[in-house]
């Protein structure tokens, strides 16, 4: 018994002890058992968490629902963030989520959903993504406004990647410094004619 343990069930009176159990949790739209040690009623069957306990339920809980749905763990969410060079900070807003989220997501205790964890490996394995997502959501510094998705994919690498595999002729007339190439409003993604070849054969 710890000083947290009730003596009695604060739903029916009947008296508390801790025995091992099945605690059902819900997270979301899915609902597991997590075995463990509770406090629990020996009249109405109720469990009881102790503050303490709650973050190792929360814990085994969200390691169940992961590894059913094949989704990234704490410890794969924790490498991919630094090999972005990223604080937790920067990585949610590089990312569009909640404040404390990726806190969670690293302590285990909440996981992300099938989308997010789609977009966590793109900028895993692909640097045009990280790349533009960065230039997108983390320049310039604090305080600043957002950019928009053109002046960001423009000063990416992402832009440059697209322009040479695709656009090879559009991307001989870019100027080598991001900084001093039109403003978004006058650029589009527009193909221009010399580059609609595909191996040498027009394309339409
Ligand atoms: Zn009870």
């Amino acid at each position: 018994m710890t000083k947290d343990d009730l003596k009695n069930c604060g739903l029916c009176g009947g008296s508390v002890a801790r025995i091992e159990s099945d605690l059902p949790v819900t997270i979301g739209r899915r609902r597991v058992s997590v075995r463990g040690t509770f406090a629990t009623c020996n009249q109405c069957g109720e469990s009881f968490l102790a503050p303490g306990e709650m973050d190792a339920v929360l814990r085994s809980a969200s390691d169940q629902i992961r590894d059913e749905e094949g989704l990234l763990g704490p410890h794969a969410i924790k490498a991919i963030r630094e090999s972005l060079g990223l604080s937790q900070v920067a990585f949610e807003r590089l990312l569009g989520v909640g404040p404390k989220t990726v806190v969670r997501w690293e302590r285990g205790t909440v996981f992300q959903n099938g989308a997010t964890d789609t977009l966590l490996r793109v900028v895993q394995f692909v640097p045009e993504a990280a790349s533009f997502l960065k230039a997108l959501r983390l320049e310039p510094a604090t305080g600043a406004p957002a950019r928009d998705v053109q002046t960001a994919a423009r000063e990416s690498t992402f832009a440059r990647y697209t322009y040479r595999a695709f656009m090879p002729a559009a991307y001989a007339g870019m100027s080598e410094s991001p900084a001093t190439t039109a403003p978004a409003s006058t650029h589009t993604f527009r193909m221009p004619r010399e580059a609609r070849t595909v191996k040498g054969e027009k394309v339409a």
